[in-house]
């Protein structure tokens, strides 16, 4: 009706496709819509993340992009706890980092195990699938962690394997899995494991020299504290080898793990794809935050806050889902009070007070949520604010 009236007075208001007619002055508004992100991701980035946004487009061969993705590795080397030299933001969401490594590793009718206890376990397999892999699935109940000694024995069975992949944290339960274990019974194989730390980089401990990762790839939006559109990737000397002595070029041209880290290195640059400097600035600067605070104390601060929120969450009628002992303080997910209906109480969090939480994947589709203290907003504050509007609302 606003909509409409205003349309009225400014017969040559722009129209947006599915919005309705909108006068300039609700479009502005509509631009500065302001939410509290506590769902799965994206989290709040970094005001400093943000404020890059809005430095000058470069070439993606100007050497001061280049400087820029020079300092983007060294410090993805330092969160990934790495000193691989194949360490790298692949162009795309957390999606692009997963395929680039599945793409890069696996060549048709390979041999995978995958570790599936949530969506992401499901989405590795669907995506190795599709590249032409045989799938050995390694599966746990949605909401229980995978356990190593299943993975390593099933490794025994298929010592063939290519690749073992399993997802540190799983985002559509909350639930860590153990890949220290995994990587010091495959490092004397011939077995590679490949680790989706989409929601663990930056949030909770991920060691990969330490754990004998051989390759790892997070997204941007989560606990790095910047906007989606890059894929942090990191390959270690075995993983270059295999790639190096594939017999198929990788299928795909775009997310050829090879290709991409000659063109970031070589000299003089060549072209490979149009990589966006203004998302290089943006993860450079949130990377910059956190490595200031320190990647101890980021994991510490994630621990404290997540643990802040899972220890008020029972005394409003909320279950956690993931067993303590695996339970991801950057992501929670929290059953409702018996009775609430998840959608309509998210929605009205959201229309009401501006606060974001995700609703329940899979098995947990309907009567969960997911609640992310990740980044920026891994704090005192969200937790008093998002439990002072859920007590308002079940009030
Ligand atoms: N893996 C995990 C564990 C995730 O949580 C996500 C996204 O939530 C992805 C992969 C896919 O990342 P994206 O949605 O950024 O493409």
């Amino acid at each position: 009706v606003v909509a409409a009236h205003d349309h009225a007075h400014h017969p040559s208001a722009p129209t947006l496709r599915g919005l309705g007619p909108r006068s300039p002055e609700s479009i502005v508004r509509h631009m500065h819509e302001d939410r509290l992100l506590l769902g799965p991701g994206p989290s709040e980035p970094y005001p400093e993340a943000m404020e890059a946004l809005t430095r000058p487009v470069l070439g993606h061969l100007d050497p001061e992009y280049l400087a820029v993705i020079a300092e983007i590795r060294e410090r993805l080397q330092q969160v990934f706890r790495t000193t691989n030299e194949l360490t790298l933001p692949v162009s795309g969401t957390g999606s692009s980092g997963m395929e680039a490594c599945l793409a890069s590793l696996l060549e048709v009718g390979d041999t995978i195990i995958v570790g599936v206890n949530g969506y992401f376990g499901e989405r590795l397999c669907e995506v190795a699938r599709r590249g032409g892999a045989e799938v050995v699935r390694v599966e746990a109940p949605w909401g229980t962690p995978i356990d190593p000694a299943d993975l390593i024995a099933a490794q025994q069975a298929a010592p063939h394997a290519a690749v073992l992949a399993v997802v540190a944290a799983e985002t559509s339960t909350g639930v860590r899995n153990d890949v220290a274990p995994v990587g010091a019974a495959l490092a004397p194989t011939d077995t590679l494991l490949l680790v989706d730390a989409v929601t663990a980089l930056g949030g909770t401990q991920l060691e990969v020299d330490a754990w004998q990762i051989d390759a790892s790839y997070s997204a941007s939006q989560k606990c790095l504290g910047a906007p989606p559109g890059l894929a942090p990737v990191t390959l270690g000397a075995r993983a270059v080898a295999r790639m190096k002595a594939r017999k198929t070029p990788v299928r795909s041209f775009y997310l050829d793990l090879g290709l991409l880290h000659e063109y970031f290195l070589a000299s003089p640059p060549t072209y490979h794809h149009t990589a966006s400097s203004t998302l290089a600035y943006s993860l450079h600067a949130g990377l910059g935050r956190l490595l200031e605070e320190g990647v101890e104390q980021v994991w510490a601060r994630h621990d404290r806050i997540g643990r802040l929120l899972q220890s008020a969450l029972p005394e409003l009628g909320f279950g956690l889902i993931a067993p303590e002992s695996n339970r991801l303080p950057q992501l929670t997910a929290t059953t409702l009070p018996n009775g609430l209906d998840e959608g309509s109480l998210r929605k009205r969090l959201l229309a009401e007070y501006g606060i974001e939480v995700g609703g329940g994947l899979g098995a947990f589709a309907g009567r969960a949520w997911r609640i992310g203290m990740m980044g920026h907003a891994a704090t005192e504050r969200s937790v008093v604010t998002l439990i002072g509007a859920v007590r308002e609302l079940l009030a």
